[in-house]
């Protein structure tokens, strides 16, 4: 009901009183002192009837008496609490008594206000004034709890409350609903690296894009389904379709919504790329609570993240399990790092033409208490999806930094030349990198020159911008960027030589081809043949035959590094590695063969053989 309030030509709605009182003289007391004051009012004799009405009419204020045969008001407010939908409803008391600790309880239990029997019209009139006034306020709070105020979007809360209804209604109808979380693929690096501000617009825009695709008058072949998109949290939304006839239809609209945010966003004059991973759920029925939902829609969200980003899943029972063992990797992992359970490897990276050691890889490994000895690759992706990897990389480099130190003091003629760290992209992006490098090198007392980076192809391509300036802030600190897994991303042959890097490595995948002489060798060749009028020098990975080392000889490959020459191997037998090859090296000097093509098998497999 609405009328016209004469100081301000808002139209208000009038409010409603519930009054919970057995008495009956008490009831026709209050509505005659109320009615005129432009209130609706609703009476029950008792606490049952009470509830049942507040749950019915949901109140803007309830007058709730203290003594009633079926049930106190104390039981009233206790009910009235533990319900999500009438908790907020603000309720004076009214007593006959004027017990001091029952006044403090009930509003320990939650009364706005309360009143002595007997009391005045006026005090009665002034009472459910301000009391009124709190409920407004809280009605306000509310409308603006149910709404994002970011994107505009529907709330959390008021998804939840959807999804509640929803179930109902499907219990009832039978109907098919299905819902999507969709989280958006490496917003975080906006964040970082852009701020704040730039990170607020990408979301307006994914919000936008969200809305049209999901709208309701043209949902796929069913213009009776209703699509909602709310924002969840974050860089997190959720869709809800309902009344959709089947599966195929919540395939569409994923489809939609994954073409239409791989296209560009324009923040603040750049072009960024963006993509969301969906996880979708389709009920009928099956679920009791929202909770439960969301919880299964951003278990296949998480599946959708593993297959690559950027696609969708529906979600299917035996996700369950493979999320209950993530969050305990997660778990472990976050233990890991406290307990000291990391360890780092290094691989030796030799020179081709020579034989010696040019540097160490630096490779992180995980020793589980239980499961033992844990590959990065098992581990590494995990933690970069939850932003463990900036702990875990600058570990890495301490350590390494550290462990070169300990190597120069101890024997500088078994020292690798330099050292190789892998860095990912988040740890590149962080505001502080290149501090955290300089307190690394002024603790471990090394000269940055030392510290090669290595950084995957795929990682640096992707948002080549904002990388090279850090890059550029290393490089003039003295350190080296080796472009990591080259021929697995998407680098343009011709542009290679502009990127600001040092190294290239060429991945295993095309060394590992090579020998068969097909395609990759060529594209071997061609890199090679590109560089070599450039400062930058090649590594090239994975080499497991004599073969392959050959081959790349001719080539002229600089350096060289894989199973051939050796594993991964522990911190103390690097120096004896390194001599071994200077000792190799020095032989092969001295009789004059080191000219000869590496034919000899034994120049590279003596080391081979003496770590085994
Ligand atoms: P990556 O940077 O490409 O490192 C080389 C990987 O190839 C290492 O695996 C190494 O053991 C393996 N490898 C070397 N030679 C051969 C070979 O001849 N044959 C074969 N089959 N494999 C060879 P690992 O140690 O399991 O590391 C895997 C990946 O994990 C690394 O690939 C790197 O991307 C990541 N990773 C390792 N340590 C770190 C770290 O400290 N930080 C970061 N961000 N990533 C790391
Ligand atoms: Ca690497
Ligand atoms: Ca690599």
């Amino acid at each position: 009901m609405l009328c016209k309030d004469l100081s301000n030509s808002e139209p208000i709605v009038i409010p409603h009183i519930l009054v919970i009182d057995d008495c009956t003289s008490l009831q026709r007391f209050i509505h005659a002192v109320l009615s005129p004051t432009c209130v609706r009012m609703s009476f029950a004799d008792g606490g049952e009837e009470g509830l049942r009405l507040a749950s019915e009419l949901h109140p803007n204020l309830i007058l709730l008496d203290y003594e009633m045969p079926d049930c106190d008001g104390f039981q009233v407010l206790r009910r009235l609490g533990a319900n999500e939908q009438l908790r907020h409803i603000p309720v004076v008391m009214i007593t006959g008594n004027n017990d001091q600790s029952l006044i403090e309880s009930a509003f320990e239990l939650g009364v706005c206000d309360y009143l002595n029997k007997p009391f005045l019209p006026v005090e009665l009139r002034a009472r459910v004034r301000s009391a009124l006034k709190t409920s407004a306020l809280v009605e306000d709070l509310r409308k603006q709890l149910k709404f994002d105020a970011l994107t505009g979007l529907p709330s959390k809360a008021n998804l939840i409350e959807r999804l509640r209804d929803s179930i109902a209604r499907s219990l009832i109808n039978q109907n098919c609903s299905a819902i999507m979380f969709i989280d958006l693929d490496r917003f975080k690096w906006i964040n970082d690296s852009l701020g704040h501000d730039c990170g607020d617009d990408a979301l307006k825009e994914a919000a936008k894009r969200l809305r049209a695709s999901v709208r309701s008058s043209d949902l796929v072949e069913n213009r009776k389904s209703i699509g909602t998109v709310s924002r969840f949290g974050g860089d997190e939304f959720v869709v809800l379709l309902e009344s959709i006839p089947t599966a195929r239809e919540a395939e569409l609209v994923a489809s939609r919504i994954l073409k239409v945010m791989r296209e560009p966003f324009q923040i603040a004059g750049c072009m960024l790329y963006l993509s969301a991973s969906i996880g979708i759920v389709t009920c009928n029925g099956q679920y009791q609570s929202p909770d439960d939902i969301i919880r299964d829609a951003d278990i296949a969200m998480y599946e959708a993240k593993d297959a690559g980003k950027g696609c969708f899943r529906f979600f299917e029972p035996g996700m369950r399990n493979r999320a209950m063992k993530r969050w305990q990797v997660d778990t472990d992992l976050r233990q890991a790092i406290e307990h000291n359970h990391l360890r780092l490897q290094y691989q030796p990276i030799v020179n081709l033409k020579t034989g010696l050691v040019e540097s160490v890889e630096a490779l992180v490994r995980w020793n589980h208490p239980d499961r033992g000895t844990i590959p990065p690759n098992d581990f590494i992706p995990m933690a970069e999806e939850t932003g463990l990897i900036v702990a875990i990389g600058e570990w890495v480099m301490r350590t390494a930094c550290t462990q070169f130190a300990e190597w120069q003091k101890l024997d500088p003629n078994g020292t690798p030349n330099h050292i190789s760290i892998n860095l990912s992209r988040q740890q590149l992006l962080q505001p502080e990198f290149s501090e955290l490098f300089r307190s690394a090198i002024l603790q471990s007392g090394i000269s940055p020159s030392c510290v090669h980076f290595e950084i995957t192809e795929s990682e640096m391509m992707h948002d080549l911008e904002t990388c090279v300036q850090e890059i550029h802030a290393l490089r003039s600190m003295g350190a080296k960027i080796d472009l990591d897994d080259f021929g697995t991303g998407y680098s343009s042959l011709a542009c290679l030589h502009q990127l600001p890097i040092d190294v290239l490595k060429i991945d295993r995948s095309l060394i590992s081809n090579m020998a068969s002489g097909g395609q990759y060798s060529k594209l071997v060749d061609l890199v090679l043949k590109l560089l070599s009028e450039t400062q930058i020098q090649v590594v090239a990975e994975g080499i497991e035959t004599l073969d392959q080392l050959q081959k790349l000889r001719q080539l002229h490959c600089d350096f060289g590094q894989g199973y051939y020459f050796s594993k991964p191997i522990d911190a103390n037998k690097i120096p004896e590695f390194v001599n071994s090859r200077r000792m190799a090296h020095s032989h092969v000097t001295e009789i004059g063969v080191l000219e000869i093509p590496i034919t000899i098998p034994s120049l590279f497999s003596i080391p081979r053989m003496q770590t085994r």
